[in-house]
Protein backbone atom coordinates (compact mmCIF):
# COMPACT_ATOMS: atom_id res chain seq x y z
CA UNK A 1 0.00 0.00 0.00
CA UNK A 2 1.05 3.15 -1.12
CA UNK A 3 0.42 5.92 1.22
CA UNK A 4 0.24 9.38 -0.88
CA UNK A 5 2.58 12.45 0.40
CA UNK A 6 0.89 15.95 1.23
CA UNK A 7 2.21 18.83 1.16
CA UNK A 8 3.27 20.49 4.88
CA UNK A 9 -0.07 22.10 6.28
CA UNK A 10 0.69 25.91 6.09
CA UNK A 11 -0.22 27.78 9.12
CA UNK A 12 -3.03 30.86 7.68
CA UNK A 13 -1.81 34.10 7.46
CA UNK A 14 -3.71 34.76 10.72
CA UNK A 15 -2.12 31.80 13.06
CA UNK A 16 1.03 32.74 11.60
CA UNK A 17 0.94 36.13 12.71
CA UNK A 18 -0.34 35.13 16.45
CA UNK A 19 2.55 32.47 16.27
CA UNK A 20 5.24 35.78 15.40
CA UNK A 21 3.27 37.38 18.18
CA UNK A 22 3.85 34.66 21.23
CA UNK A 23 7.49 34.16 19.82
CA UNK A 24 8.04 38.29 19.76
CA UNK A 25 6.93 38.35 23.52
CA UNK A 26 8.97 35.53 24.32
CA UNK A 27 11.82 37.13 23.05
CA UNK A 28 11.35 40.35 25.06
CA UNK A 29 10.67 38.08 28.27
CA UNK A 30 14.47 36.71 27.79
CA UNK A 31 15.86 40.20 26.82
CA UNK A 32 13.89 41.24 29.52
CA UNK A 33 15.39 38.98 32.13
CA UNK A 34 18.64 39.02 30.91
CA UNK A 35 18.94 42.70 31.25
CA UNK A 36 17.65 42.39 34.88
CA UNK A 37 20.82 39.63 35.11
CA UNK A 38 23.13 41.90 34.22
CA UNK A 39 22.46 44.52 36.06
CA UNK A 40 21.69 42.39 38.70
CA UNK A 41 25.68 40.95 37.92
CA UNK A 42 26.53 44.84 38.05
CA UNK A 43 25.24 45.12 41.86
CA UNK A 44 28.40 42.03 42.46
CA UNK A 45 30.93 44.88 44.01
CA UNK A 46 34.35 43.56 43.49
CA UNK A 47 38.16 43.80 44.86
CA UNK A 48 38.86 45.44 41.34
CA UNK A 49 35.44 47.55 41.74
CA UNK A 50 37.46 48.97 44.93
CA UNK A 51 40.21 49.81 43.34
CA UNK A 52 38.38 52.20 40.72
CA UNK A 53 37.89 55.74 41.00
CA UNK A 54 34.43 55.53 39.88
CA UNK A 55 33.36 52.44 41.85
CA UNK A 56 33.04 50.14 38.90
CA UNK A 57 35.10 47.60 37.28
CA UNK A 58 35.64 47.70 33.89
CA UNK A 59 34.13 44.29 33.56
CA UNK A 60 31.26 45.46 35.49
CA UNK A 61 31.16 48.65 34.18
CA UNK A 62 30.48 46.46 30.68
CA UNK A 63 27.58 44.78 32.42
CA UNK A 64 24.99 47.67 32.86
CA UNK A 65 25.96 48.53 29.12
CA UNK A 66 25.28 44.95 28.10
CA UNK A 67 21.92 45.47 29.67
CA UNK A 68 21.14 48.95 27.90
CA UNK A 69 22.11 46.92 24.56
CA UNK A 70 19.48 44.44 25.67
CA UNK A 71 16.95 47.45 26.51
CA UNK A 72 17.76 49.05 23.36
CA UNK A 73 17.03 45.71 21.48
CA UNK A 74 13.77 45.31 22.60
CA UNK A 75 13.00 48.88 21.92
CA UNK A 76 13.72 48.59 18.61
CA UNK A 77 12.02 44.93 17.88
CA UNK A 78 8.52 46.71 19.43
CA UNK A 79 8.90 49.30 16.81
CA UNK A 80 9.89 48.12 13.88
CA UNK A 81 7.23 47.95 11.36
CA UNK A 82 7.78 44.64 10.01
CA UNK A 83 6.79 43.57 14.05
CA UNK A 84 3.41 45.00 13.54
CA UNK A 85 2.31 43.56 16.40
CA UNK A 86 1.22 46.65 18.46
CA UNK A 87 3.45 45.32 21.56
CA UNK A 88 3.76 48.44 24.40
CA UNK A 89 7.21 50.12 24.88
CA UNK A 90 8.85 48.87 27.44
CA UNK A 91 9.02 45.16 26.80
CA UNK A 92 6.14 42.43 26.51
CA UNK A 93 5.82 41.96 30.67
ZN1 LIG B 1 33.94 44.70 39.70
Amino acid sequence: MIIPLRAPIQPAPAAEAALAAVRLEVLLAALHDAAEYRRDRAWGYCLYCACERHGLCPDHARDYDTADDYDDLAETLTRHPACGLGWPAGGAR
